[in-house]
């Protein structure tokens, strides 16, 4: 389950969409200097520039107060050129992430972190979904992986992947199981998923013994190594899954076609050209 041609699609779409629109703004906030976020923060604003969407960068010091780094949002909040905020977490650890997302008005929260949209997606009416687990759902949509009735089985239990794939699952009427660090017997779980989604964020923790004959496996996992960037499901069990997403070029690329979607998306919902959903059916 390859992630870069319906990635490439997405994009293009965006694009058009942002023409429609008249031009969108996504503001990235960067405290401190991690040079993984610079990275991340850099490709988003490639990706942003060869659709059209104007991007701002706000790099703040390593050393800014929480109220300060509030009031750097406040104002990304109230300029009407911008329609999407992504504050890049984690923090350094003097700063508290909730309080970040808190100070982000929830209309321009496109990586769907804030309490609110979390608190609709838990409601099942997602307005702004974190990007990846969005991502995910498209490349399952397009792989025809039937999900009604199927056993997911996700495996990591974060605020940006984990739990937000789950409730999606959830939606589309799977019977979902949420496995985490203190889940015993791991294969337990993952031998009787028809879908398995892996974002541990530990290399190798899935091996073909571990998983169904037929199922489809979607690695979310990104891990530097000396064999370069690797993911979470040993790659041999393409042997035993129908499907398997590569490592890197799978999931990757969707998350970042996905982050320009919802800024779309934000747009829409701001200018009223969206409504704010109602619970779904
Ligand atoms: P995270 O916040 O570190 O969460 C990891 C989760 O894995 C936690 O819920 C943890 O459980 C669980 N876990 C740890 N050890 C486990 C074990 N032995 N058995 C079962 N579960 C275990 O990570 P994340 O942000 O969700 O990211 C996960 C991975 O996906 C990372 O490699 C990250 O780089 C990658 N990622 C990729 C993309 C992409 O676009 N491809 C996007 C986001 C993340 P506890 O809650 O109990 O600690």
């Amino acid at each position: 389950m390859a992630g870069g041609p319906l990635a490439e699609r997405i994009r293009a779409h965006v694009a058009e969409d942002v023409k429609g629109l008249g031009g969108i703004g996504l503001a990235t906030v960067q405290v401190g200097e991690d040079p993984a976020s610079t990275v991340y923060i850099r490709r988003k604003h490639e990706a942003a520039a060869e659709a059209a969407i104007a991007s701002t960068d706000l790099k703040l010091p390593e050393d800014i107060s929480q109220e300060a780094l509030a009031a750097s949002s406040g104002l990304l909040n109230t300029d009407d050129e911008i329609d999407g905020i992504l504050v890049q977490l984690p923090l350094p650890r003097y700063l508290d992430d909730a309080a970040a997302v808190l100070a982000i008005d929830p209309v321009k929260d496109v990586d769907g972190v804030h309490p609110f949209n979390a608190g609709q997606l838990y409601l099942g009416r997602p307005t702004l979904v974190p990007a990846t687990p969005l991502g995910i759902m498209k490349l399952l949509a397009e792989y025809r992986i039937e999900l009604d009735g199927a056993r997911a089985v996700v495996v990591g239990r974060s605020d940006i992947v984990g739990k937000p794939i789950a409730h999606l699952l959830l939606q589309a009427n799977a019977t979902v199981t949420i496995c985490h660090s203190h889940t015993e017997e791991l294969e337990r779980h993952t031998l009787d998923a028809d879908l398995l989604v892996v974002a541990a964020g530990l290399p190798g923790i899935i091996s073909p013994e571990m998983v169904k004959s037929g199922a489809a496996v979607v690695d979310v996992g990104i891990s530097r190594t000396e064999a370069g960037l690797v993911g979470d499901v040993d790659p041999g069990t393409s042997a035993v899954a129908h499907f398997l997403t590569p490592v890197p070029g799978g999931v990757g690329p969707m998350t970042i076609a996905m982050v320009l979607s919802n800024t779309v998306r934000a747009a829409k919902l701001r200018r009223g050209l969206l409504a704010f959903p109602g619970r779904q059916r």
